[in-house]
């Protein structure tokens, strides 16, 4: 009998977690498999680990992780895949925007179909600001011509894989992760489930549009070299219009001698490259500040508790100053 792992991270989510909790267990018990819920605490500045602690106490099946502060949901999700047991691994979010009525689907492509993977996307952004989902589209257009690895549109991080997957996931030790884009570039077969934007049970988003922001960056940055070249591009571009110019300027002062006019077209010429240079320093600045994270090689995440392997197994403050 193949065993399944639930991972769950959580950031401030002490209202969500029961809810889904009841939610998740009404579908694991009619599956005939073993299973194990591993929520990843990210550094919450709620009731959350209270809550984990409540349910682990309840349910041997609930184990959990807490990090020493926020470290991101890649952290979490990282975290969650190392310390996970189970030959089937999901990944899902604790507001119950994504269904946890889709996992004897997932489980059925993977076991029957012979899919590595089974993965989500939603095909609308009901519910979410104009703005937000404006820029999501643009982001999503942008990085698929930059990048070979195929980032689909509306993916979420909702989804069910192999255990050979998840070891080559987890083989890919990068600092700065963007998920959406490793699951694609890792490999193997994918199936796609399709359904409509679900608006979350309780507590609100924690990404604000800046986070976001930083995170497509994070994403482009770490697919494609694309906007490196673009530096390379607008040099050449650039220096054959110069030449061309100094080409017509010297031929009209040898023929009409005329030397001084248009100082002001001069100017905005003069802030025109200036602003590209900078724009291009700023570009190969985002990648050598990646570089430079990645070389000093941090660990993604500290764990400052953890309840893995049933009772009496906590490694609590207490032992952590043995
Ligand atoms: N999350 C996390 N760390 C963070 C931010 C979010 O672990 O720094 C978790 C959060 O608790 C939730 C999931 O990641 O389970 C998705 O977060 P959210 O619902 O805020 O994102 P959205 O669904 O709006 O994209
Ligand atoms: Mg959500």
């Amino acid at each position: 009998m193949s065993k399944l792992s639930v991972i769950v991270p959580c950031y401030n989510e002490e209202k969500a977690i029961p809810i889904f909790y009841k939610e998740l267990m009404n579908v694991l018990h009619q599956l005939d498999h073993e299973f194990e819920i591993l929520f990843v605490n990210d550094g919450s500045q709620d009731g959350t680990l209270q809550e984990l602690k409540v349910l682990s106490e309840r349910d041997p099946n609930v184990k959990y992780l807490s990090f020493s502060r926020n470290f991101g949901k890649e952290a979490a999700m990282l975290a969650g895949m190392r310390h996970s047991t189970g030959d089937l691994v999901v990944i899902m979010d604790v507001d119950l925007q994504d269904p946890p009525a889709l996992i004897p689907q997932m489980i059925e492509a993977i076991e029957k179909e012979n899919y590595d993977s089974v993965a989500t996307r939603r095909v609308t952004r009901k519910g979410e600001p104009f703005l937000r989902s404006l820029f999501a589209r643009m982001f999503y257009k942008i990085i698929n011509k930059m990048s070979n690895t195929d980032i689909v549109d509306g993916a979420r991080d909702f989804r069910m894989m192999t255990r050979q997957m998840v070891n080559s996931i987890l083989e890919i030790n990068e600092y700065h992760r963007f998920s959406k884009g490793i699951f694609g570039w890792v490999g193997y077969n994918t199936k796609w489930l399709e359904y409509e934007n679900i608006e979350r049970v309780a507590g609100k988003t924690k990404w604000s549009f800046w986070k976001l922001f930083k995170y497509a960056i994070d994403g482009i940055v770490a697919f494609s070299t694309v906007p490196l070249r673009m530096a390379s591009l607008f040099g050449v571009l650039f220096s054959f219009v110069a030449f061309a110019m100094l080409i017509f300027v010297v031929v009209r002062r040898l023929l009409f001698g005329d030397p001084v006019a248009g100082w002001a077209s001069q100017v905005c010429i003069i802030l025109f490259t200036g602003g590209l240079q900078m724009i291009f320093l700023g570009i190969i600045g985002e990648y050598l500040s990646r570089t430079y994270m990645e070389v000093k090689a941090r660990p993604q995440y500290f764990i400052k508790e953890k309840k893995l392997h049933g009772p009496g197994n906590i490694l609590g403050i207490s032992e952590q100053k043995n």
